[in-house]
């Protein structure tokens, strides 16, 4: 059993809303075992002093899709060869750790067994990573979101093409029968894609129900990428688990969502609509061009559904499908700021959004994504107050400690370890 490890007068924010408050946390055996108000004395657990410096539980992000690297278009994944894009997902899976997200949800992987190898050498204690919940390639069915191939030409993004009930149910045991967690299906297009606009939902009541219940027979979850209303109004119906999106929910869809907040989660994953609007100037991608794709209306949708999920109090996940050129990994914690400035979400609800909730999608039968004492020792210690200043988590200088499962991943302010390295005078 080890003597674990003690953060000494650290500001605990618990994630759980509370305002923050002085404690020293003593975590033992990959769990947090005590928080104390007044001082702990344990001779031997290694010694953080954490000087004031604010201690909270590890970033949870809800939209992953670690095998995304450096895309301009989708099809620039599909070019990746199988042997190069293991080794991409490899480092991504370390550049979001880096950047504070102790666990992540996939939206899904480029390639059927990416998520699926990390995440096993994740378990393994063999690479750095988050805590990851794998995905396979998105189902999708003949034209939809992530179905790039034409009649002249056989191309590959991070789409799995599948028509019909047979097929899809097909399609979902194959990613099952290779290792993922939650299986991923497209039930709406989106604003890029020829001809599934995000407006459409392409993907049929049938076949929706078909992955839910395919899926939930090996009790694995489904998250869906869905836009237009009805895909929202169709997911809710069939059971999805994760609804991504939803910027085109009309009231009745909404209505629905609030009803089925005990079960579902949703995600805006708003990154690469703002930064594709903004900030893809560089890569050619002009502010007028994103007009033209109509996303600068998605994001005026996005803002006052999100403001509406806020008020009705149905669980969002942070998480902006970071992976594309212009939405590096490891910028990851923008999305936290989003929530503020975009949403309307006080700094605190949109860390609990980072934390807390994201927390609850991993599951997994951890206890996960608060500082209480029996949670699993997720935790970051950032110099800085994150409730005054969310922007304070996109700078990975501040995260002086970022621990994992009571494992120290990085330290950037020594420990000793009372007592026994003390030297006789
Ligand atoms: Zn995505």
């Amino acid at each position: 059993m080890s003597a674990g490890t003690l953060f000494r007068g650290a500001t605990v924010w618990d994630g759980t809303g509370a305002d923050a408050f002085a404690a020293d946390v003593l975590v033992k055996n990959g769990r947090v075992a005590r928080i104390s108000k007044s001082r702990i004395a344990e001779r031997d657990a290694e010694t953080i002093d954490a000087g004031g410096a604010t201690l909270m539980p590890g970033l949870v992000e809800g939209h992953a899709h670690l095998s995304f690297h450096k895309a301009t278009r989708n099809t620039d994944l599909g070019d990746i060869p199988p042997e190069e894009h293991v080794l991409v997902t490899m480092h991504n899976a370390k550049t979001v750790l880096d950047a504070g997200f102790t666990s992540a949800y996939s939206a899904a992987s480029a390639k059927l067994r990416l998520d699926v190898v990390i995440r096993n050498e994740i378990n393994a204690g063999l690479i750095p990573g988050p805590r990851l919940r794998a995905a396979g390639p998105e189902i999708t069915v003949t034209g939809g979101l992530g179905d790039e191939t034409r009649q002249h030409q056989e191309r590959s993004s991070f789409g799995m093409v599948a028509d019909g009930v047979d097929a899809i149910v097909r399609a979902t045991r194959v990613c099952i029968r290779e290792g993922v967690d939650n299986v991923k299906i497209n039930i709406s297009g989106d604003d890029f894609v020829t001809p599934a606009r995000g407006d459409l939902t392409v993907m049929s009541e049938a076949e929706v129900k078909a992955a839910v219940e395919t899926a939930h027979s090996y009790r694995r979850r489904v998250s869906c990428h869905a836009r237009a209303t009805e895909s929202v109004k169709r997911a809710v119906r069939c059971g999805v688990d994760v609804i991504y999106h939803c910027d085109a929910a009309d009231e009745e869809a909404l209505d629905m969502l609030e009803a089925a907040k005990d079960r579902i989660f949703v995600g805006p994953a708003i990154g690469l609509i703002y930064n594709s609007l903004y900030e893809a100037d560089p890569w050619g991608f002009t502010h007028a061009d994103a007009c033209r794709l109509g996303l600068d209306k998605c994001l005026e949708r996005s803002r006052s559904v999100y403001a509406e999920l806020r008020r009705r109090g149905v669980r969002v996940l942070v998480g902006g499908d970071y992976g594309f050129a212009w939405v590096p990994q490891g910028t990851n914690a923008r999305d936290i700021e989003h929530f503020v400035n975009l949403f309307g979400y006080g700094p605190s609800e949109a860390l609990q959004c980072a934390t807390r909730v994201g927390g609850e999608v991993m599951g997994m039968g951890h206890e996960l994504g608060l500082v209480r004492e029996g949670y699993v020792a997720d935790l970051l210690l950032v110099d800085g107050d994150p409730v005054a200043d969310v922007r304070l988590l996109q700078d990975k200088t501040n995260l002086h400690v970022i621990m994992q499962q009571g494992a120290l991943y990085k330290n950037a302010r020594g420990k000793t370890r009372a007592k026994r390295e003390t030297v006789p005078a």
